[in-house]
């Protein structure tokens, strides 16, 4: 068998020349989150080491350590209809597909992505409705996956009217990394046709500002001209952008685009991804850096997805409690309350 092939994504193509990490991805056997790009992403892979990493498996995703988890968020703990997330009282989020553009190497939703689920069916997307309407308290429903906009036009659209029509008011959220990954897949028609769904939000993932390409900004400008509000979720990487000049050149380059950062992201705990994970000590000293290189509005917050379903908290300094020899320990105010844990790594 081919070594770089694999069943559900696109092969990686013959004539690149894999160093030896990503060659020993190649060759190992084990559970992996299978290897998926395409020709844009690829190409920008080939010329920037930082998206490259993004893209291209090394051996280090063999690595699992204690600490991590196939389901680091404890998202199944908080699913009371299937692929639905009711872990804060006023939101839920949606998993619409399993399917991606390119399989970011970083994805904490690994053990679901590209692992051949269905698409949100007909019956599972009127359980759902049924639950929001019994909800008056949910406000806002997250549409994510999987990448919702690997769907075609007509699916997707159906989907978001559907959700639409179940309060005028209820806002939707639409995530996507697509505008990133697979920017032609952009087209005016179908955003036209999104733009009239408000109160819709995109929330699009940049990790790297060299993803700020001429084809990239073009969806971006397509978007913003269909009226579709935007904000953007960056992961902090290892060797990707763990630096204030390469945050700070992503994040105003964003701004210039109409796109608010909304938040930096600690590295979440999935299995195999500890080569990724920056230790928290530098994250918040990235964050003072940046403070001084970028306005206000430029600024992310800088946040993390507690293990164990703690959900998500800032990471401020004052909701640190305290630091053990193995852990920083912070408290949960909006889900719980609790003490939850976040390791400490070391680089
Ligand atoms: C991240 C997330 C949300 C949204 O959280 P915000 O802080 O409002 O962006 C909602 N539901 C789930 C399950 C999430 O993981």
């Amino acid at each position: 068998m081919d070594e770089t092939h694999n069943k559900s994504g696109e092969a990686l193509p013959h004539n690149i020349s894999l160093q030896r990490d990503e060659q020993g991805w190649f060759e190992a056997e084990g559970d992996k989150l299978a290897y998926q790009g395409n020709p844009y992403y690829l190409n920008l892979a080939l010329q920037h080491d930082g998206i490259r990493r993004q893209l291209i498996p090394t051996k280090q995703e063999m690595m699992f350590l204690d600490t991590e988890s196939s389901d680091p968020l404890s998202e199944g703990i908080h699913s009371p209809v299937p692929r639905m997330i009711h872990r804060y009282g006023n939101r839920v989020a949606v998993l619409v597909t399993d399917r991606c553009s390119i399989h970011c190497r970083h994805c904490f939703r690994r053990s679901f992505t590209g692992k051949g689920h269905a698409d949100l069916s007909q019956s599972e997307c009127d359980s759902i409705i049924g639950y929001i309407e019994n909800h008056k308290e949910i406000q806002e429903v997250l549409l994510t996956g999987g990448d919702p906009l690997t769907l075609g036009d007509s699916s997707l659209l159906e989907i978001l009217k559907r959700f639409r029509t179940v309060r005028d008011d209820l806002i939707i959220r639409l995530a996507t990394r697509i505008p990133a990954v697979y920017p032609r897949r952009i087209n005016p028609d179908l955003l036209r046709e999104i733009g009239r769904l408000s109160p819709l939000w995109m929330v699009i993932q940049f990790n790297h500002p060299e993803e700020l390409t001429p084809e990239s900004r073009r969806a971006l400008r397509i978007i913003r001209e269909a009226g579709i509000p935007m904000v953007n979720q960056t992961v902090l990487l290892k060797a990707v952008n763990d630096d204030s000049d390469i945050l700070a050149r992503l994040f105003q380059g964003l701004l210039r685009e109409g796109v608010k950062p909304y938040y930096l992201f600690q590295g979440d705990l999935a299995r195999g991804t500890s080569h990724f994970r920056v230790p928290l000590e530098r994250g918040w000293q990235i964050m003072d850096e940046l403070r001084v290189k970028i306005s206000g509005l430029a600024m992310p917050s800088y946040a993390v997805d507690l293990p164990g379903g703690g959900g998500k908290i800032p990471l401020n300094r004052s909701l640190l409690l305290r630091t053990t020899k193995t852990a920083y320990v912070f408290k949960n105010t909006e889900v719980d309350g609790r003490e939850y844990e976040y390791p400490r790594e070391t680089e």
